[in-house]
């Protein structure tokens, strides 16, 4: 299985030591366990697959021991989530541009989840403020993302420091989490409320 090591930041071909399945509908979706071992430094490695309707195999597997440092919750979609997944492997690398630079692609996967797809990344941010979907504070804060992800893109000579590296990352997870995360949530408690002052 290919994950990612803690203690070795990089990602392994762990062998497979032990595999269950498990499956509860009050749950939600199939999931599969895995216990592996770090072939290079002998960690051990447990992670969750859950099957989408594909298989396990179509899902990369989420590491939950060692507990990951960034992770976006279930309801983000996959692509954003992969997106990300990757920024933060960046970050613990120590390749802030290249973190940066996913960070400002996991906006346009934002963007296109919403359907929004302008001429360019400003022009689509402008168009999520303007349905209300984004609110200013949340718009202001994508667009420096954009802006330092595009000087880490197309700036050859620039660099992007490890704060600003962090403090992108702690955006885009902000962003992301709003959007998909607590949006979902406060309209299910809304749901709920509204049910329940019917009796
Ligand atoms: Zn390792």
């Amino acid at each position: 299985m290919l994950i990612e090591c803690k203690r070795c930041a990089a990602i392994v071909e762990a062998p497979e030591l032990y595999a269950y399945d498990a499956y509860d509908e009050r749950d939600g979706l199939p999931e599969r366990w895995t216990f592996a071992k770090c072939p290079r430094c002998a960690s051990p490695l447990l992670a969750v697959q859950c099957d989408y309707g594909n298989g396990f195999e179509e899902d990369i597997p989420t590491r939950v021991f060692p507990a990951r440092d960034r992770q976006l919750g279930a309801s983000v979609p996959r692509s954003i989530r992969v997106a990300f997944d990757e920024a933060t492997v960046c970050f613990r690398a120590k390749a802030y541009t290249a973190s940066a630079i996913m960070c400002r692609k996991t906006l346009e996967g934002l963007c296109a989840e919403h359907e929004v797809k302008e001429c360019n990344l400003s022009a689509s941010l402008k168009k999520l403020k303007d349905l209300g979907v984004i609110e200013i504070r949340l718009f202001e804060w994508a667009e420096a993302l954009r802006t330092l992800g595009n000087e880490a893109a197309h700036g050859v000579t620039s660099v992007i420091s490890p704060q600003d590296a962090k403090d992108i990352l702690g955006f885009t997870e902000a962003i992301s989490e709003y959007l998909f995360t607590y949006k979902d949530q406060f309209e299910r408690f809304k749901k709920r409320r509204a049910e329940s002052s019917k009796d």
